[in-house]
Parts: structure tokens; sequence; C-alpha cells
């Protein structure tokens, strides 16, 4: 027996291709993270998507089309969370989900044809600029790095008007920037580069799709670690890329299964679930950290801090007109030094010492203790991600091992 579709619900795997996620227009975001990717409704049936583990499925014969064949392919596992995520980034497909950040982001890149030019941002996810790197240094790419809040730069740059004098194939975007937090114009350079044919993608992984939609701002291809935020819970390494083109996510999901780079049915079922709370965790990361970001822009111990939330911020005025929200990444540079630095690294005890973000606990790092991390970044920056525990308990925990690393450097 089927029970109403009060929402107008309908089986999120019947004939996805063609429905995407239509039935959640209208309603907020919040709405959609806890409502998009659900079983079809009738009585007695699940409230959540089951787990399934099978490599394979029953077929005889020529198979029909969207049949489930092979796990390589495609598993009904992966199709209630790229449901949830198309809606939530406002995608008209199904997005794709992958093994790992990076192999949506390898994906991503193989989009770029042979010789083809790569803009990339100067201060990017580190492993990102890397593969890029590796494909360059093999001949398969070019990768010119841009400033991606100097926007007349970054257009000159994808129209080639340097000195390669060709126009890219893609520009790649964060916003904000991994660590610098620089905030990009992201419509006027899709505009820009959609006008001379370059594909633009868009790592969404910092902002999540509560604070930017790339999609609706003329993006191709939107990125996600879903590690991260959309996961929330530092418990699964996990990607994803969304995209409104057939063609586009043709090829994508095509890279998917020739590289077999594809995402076990448990972590994806665990995504799932961490996305049911993004709104929830991220409105309190958020808010949380505009807080902390105005009372360590105080403490006597900080030269520095970035977070677009602050009025004095270079990326203020772009993210409050642009963003819904300016993210719980914090910079923040002590005075004294990358000791020092380190030195508060040492100090905190609630904070956990840890590299990755997004996750339900904060933690803090130093980001040049990489080798590979850019030169540009300063030596003693440190990247806060701010979770979601009391604001008061993570401020008591900071500010003591502000106050530590104060005295060290006093006894200098
Ligand atoms: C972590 C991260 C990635 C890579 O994702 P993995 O899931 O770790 O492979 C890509 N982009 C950004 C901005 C990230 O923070």
């Amino acid at each position: 027996m089927t029970l109403g579709t009060p929402h107008g619900f309908s089986d999120p795997h019947a004939d996805r291709l063609a429905t995407g996620a239509g039935h959640l227009d209208g309603l907020s975001p919040a709405t959609v993270a806890v409502a998009a990717g659900r079983p079809e409704r009738r009585q007695g049936a699940p409230v959540n998507p089951p787990v399934v583990l099978s490599s394979t499925y029953v077929s005889a014969g020529t198979p029909a089309p969207g049949e489930l064949l092979y796990a390589r392919a495609d598993t009904e596992t992966w199709q209630p969370f790229e449901e949830a995520l198309s809606a939530l980034e406002g995608a008209a497909l199904p997005a794709l989900v992958y093994g790992s950040g990076m192999a949506a982001v390898a994906a991503a890149l193989s989009l770029v044809p042979p010789g083809g030019r790569l803009v990339v941002p100067r201060h990017a996810y580190q492993i990102t600029l890397g593969l890029a790197a590796d494909l360059a240094a093999r001949g398969l790419l070019g990768v010119e790095h841009v400033d991606i809040a100097d926007t007349d730069a970054v257009v000159r740059a994808v129209r080639g008007d340097g000195a390669s004098g060709t126009p890219a194939a893609m520009l790649w975007v964060e916003s904000p920037t991994n660590p610098m937090l620089e905030v990009a114009d992201l419509p006027a350079l899709a505009a820009a580069a959609r006008g001379s044919g370059a594909l633009v993608v868009v790592d969404n992984t910092f902002a999540t799709p509560l604070v930017q939609q790339p999609l609706r701002s003329g993006a191709h291809v939107v990125l996600h670690s879903v590690t991260k935020y959309l996961a929330g819970h530092s418990d699964v390494v996990l990607g994803a890329l969304a995209t409104d083109d057939d063609a586009l996510r043709a090829r994508l999901a095509s890279y998917r299964t020739l590289h077999g780079a594809i995402a076990g049915p448990w972590e994806v079922w665990l995504a799932l679930r961490g996305l049911r709370t993004l709104a929830l965790r991220v409105e309190r990361s958020q808010a949380t950290a505009a807080e902390l970001a105005a009372r360590l822009a105080a403490h006597p111990a900080v030269a520095e801090v970035r977070h677009p939330s602050l009025p004095s911020d270079p990326g203020h005025e772009r993210a409050a007109r642009l963003l819904q929200g300016y993210g719980s990444i914090l910079g923040v540079r002590p005075h004294g030094g990358p000791e020092v630095a380190d030195a508060v690294v040492d100090a905190v005890r609630l904070w956990v010492p840890a590299t990755s973000l997004g996750g339900v606990e904060s933690s803090l790092e130093r980001r040049r203790r990489f080798a590979t991390e850019s030169a540009t970044v300063p030596e003693d920056l440190l990247r806060l991600s701010v979770g979601i525990e009391d604001v008061e308990d993570l401020w008591a925990d900071l500010s003591a091992a502000l106050d530590a690393a104060l005295r060290v450097v006093d006894r200098r």
C-alpha cells in the first residue's frame, strides 16, 4: 500500500536522471538536508535507505537502461546520498559520489583536454595543486596560479592575455580558499570563463551548499570533499561532484567506473546520516567561529585573524554580498613566529591538534608544518576548524593556550 506523498515526494530511485531532485523544489536547504534521499513512503517501509552489500545484481539478457548490474558502476546505496547532495546544490542531475575528495578532484581535472590550460588559485587544497603539478610535469596540461580574489588577474589568465596566449580550458575555484580564506567573485569569474569557453569547477568544501551554491552562480561542476562538513564527524573519507550538464555528468560517471574511484556502501550511508544534521552543525559552528574571530582579534597574543565575518577582513564585503554565511574556518597568526604557533598547538587541551576540518570537534594546525604548503602562506598561520562544542569552553581552552604562548614570547 502506498501512503500519500504530502510534499510531493516520489520514489527517489525512479527515473533518476530525468527527474533529478525537482520534488524538493521550494523547500529550504535545512529541510532538504533532512528530507532528501528517503525511501518511498509506504506502509512498513524503512525511514532510512538500507545499506546493500552486493557486488553484483541478478541480470540476464540485454540490460535495460539504468538497470543495476555491477556495484563498480552504480549501487542503490549511493543513490540517496547523490540525490540529497544534488538537491542541496540545486543541481538538475543526481550528484556522483567518489571514494575520496581527491578521487573527485582527479575526475574533474580529467575534463581538461590533453595540453589544455588549467587556471588554479595559488592558495588551494594542497593535494589538488599537487595533482595539477603532477599532470603538468607529465606534459598533460599547463597550470597557471592566480590570486582568486583578484578578479581582473583571474579573467586575464582565463582569457590567455598573458604569456601563453591561449584561452584556458578550465578555471578551478576555491572560495573561501584553503587556508587563506580569500573570497572569489564567483558570478563574475564564471561569466568571464564561460565567455571564453573555459569549464568552471568550484571546490565547495569550505563553504558547504548552505553558504554557497556554485552551480547557481555559473559553475559547470561543483566538488566536495564529503570527508569534511557534509559527513561532518571525521569518520569517513569520501568525495562528490555535481553538475547540471548531461554530457559532463556522463564523462564524470564514466571516469569513476573506468578508474574504479568508488565509495564503499557503509561510508556513503554514514555520510548521508551526517548530512541530516548539516544545517545545525553549520549554523552552530559559523556562529561560534564569528564570535571567536572577534575575541581573537582583541587578544594581546594575536597579530592577525582571518575570517570573512570581520569587517576588517579583505573578503568581508564580497562574502557579505555573495555568501549566505562566513564559514567556520579561522586563520590566526600569533605574535612571535612559528615556534609560538607550535606552542599554541601543544598547549590546547580541548581543541584537537590534527589536519582536516569540518568535523563536530574543533581542531587546529600550523599549515606550514607541511613542506608542500604554498610558500605564500605565512609560516606562523594556524588554521582553526571550529566545531559544535560550547563557545565558552572553546574560548577558555584557546585563550589559555594563547596566554601560555604570550609568556613564551615574554621570556625571550
Ligand atoms: C580535504 C579536501 C580535499 C580532498 O578531499 P579528501 O576527501 O581528503 O580526499 C579537497 N578540497 C578541499 C578544500 C579539502 O579540504
